[in-house]
């Protein structure tokens, strides 16, 4: 059995049962679903998605909203521009596509916010093209399976190659096994302790076979804390400005925040991001 088929039968037996999966996800909520889950936990999407959703059903819904409408529906899900990327990205398929969702690689990638991951994702998951979709739970497990190592420096053509070559022909059963990767390297083949006693493909995994090896040196980023950040500030001042329609006096003392400099820094960064609008001195609100 090769590995896709026997991963893809480990995936029919274990999958998580996720809104925007299955016969029935249509471009639109696949696409609003790999927005979400850019850089966010899946734990986490899941109200987000089922709101957003059920305000917005289409990409018109979404593009006749107001940016402060966005905004503030994208609550504290985090790395807010996202929102605004994806509002943009819905204006420009009604203008664009005849408000559907594009099923071609370049047009997808002139939608805001979608690079070459969500493109091929979108693409994958809503029309069943044959194209690899890889993330680092996908990089992850080909890395062990495959080369035998637990981090690898591969260009990304070798790696898309690679990868195509574990996809089957037809490309709605190749999106399949496409999910099955990424939920086998979220669940099983996880970056820290995998799961080797519990893995389908554990008799041909070549990093099992050679012991393990970690590298001698491995140049792991470092996580920022979020507890004092610009990030923190950012997030502080928007929760002040979605509780209320009113344009709001921001200072460091009226959102709480120790550092006058990085409130100073937060406000304009989160203006720079088209985030928040000025009205006058120290007044803001969210974007008409
Ligand atoms: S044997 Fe372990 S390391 Fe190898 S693919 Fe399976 S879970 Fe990953």
């Amino acid at each position: 059995m090769s590995p896709a088929d026997a991963l893809l039968s480990w995936f029919c037996a274990h999958a998580r049962d996720l809104p925007w999966r299955g016969a029935g996800a249509s471009p639109w909520p696949v696409m609003v679903s790999e927005f979400m889950l850019q850089q966010t936990p899946v734990a986490r999407v899941l109200p987000y998605f089922t709101q957003w959703m059920r305000q917005w059903p289409t990409p018109a819904d979404l593009a006749a909203a107001s940016p402060a409408d966005v905004v503030r529906a994208w609550d504290t899900l985090g790395y807010p521009r996202r929102a605004l990327w994806l509002h943009e990205a819905a204006a420009t398929i009604v203008d664009a596509y005849g408000g559907e969702v594009p099923a071609d690689y370049s047009a997808l990638r002139r939608l805001s916010g979608v690079g070459d991951y969500t493109a091929s994702a979108i693409l994958a998951f809503a029309f069943g093209v044959r194209i690899p979709v890889i993330d680092t739970n996908v990089r992850r497990v080909w890395w062990r399976w495959e080369l035998g190592q637990d981090d690898a420096a591969v260009q990304p053509r070798v790696e898309h190659a690679a990868l195509e070559r574990w996809l089957p022909a037809d490309g709605h059963r190749a999106a399949q096994v496409s999910l099955a990767i990424m939920e086998f390297g979220a669940l099983i083949c996880t970056a820290r302790t995998p799961l080797c006693t519990q893995c389908p493909i554990a008799e041909t995994c070549q990093w099992r076979e050679r012991g393990y090896p970690r590298p001698a040196t491995r140049v792991r980023p470092i996580s920022k804390r979020y507890e004092g950040s610009d990030r923190q500030a950012r997030g502080r001042i928007l929760a002040v400005l979605r509780r209320t329609a009113d344009a709001t006096e921001l200072t460091a003392q009226t959102v709480n925040w120790q550092d006058p400099g990085q409130f100073e820094r937060a406000v304009s960064s989160l203006a720079n991001d088209g985030l928040i609008t000025q009205v006058r001195e120290n007044v803001w609100k969210l974007p008409d």
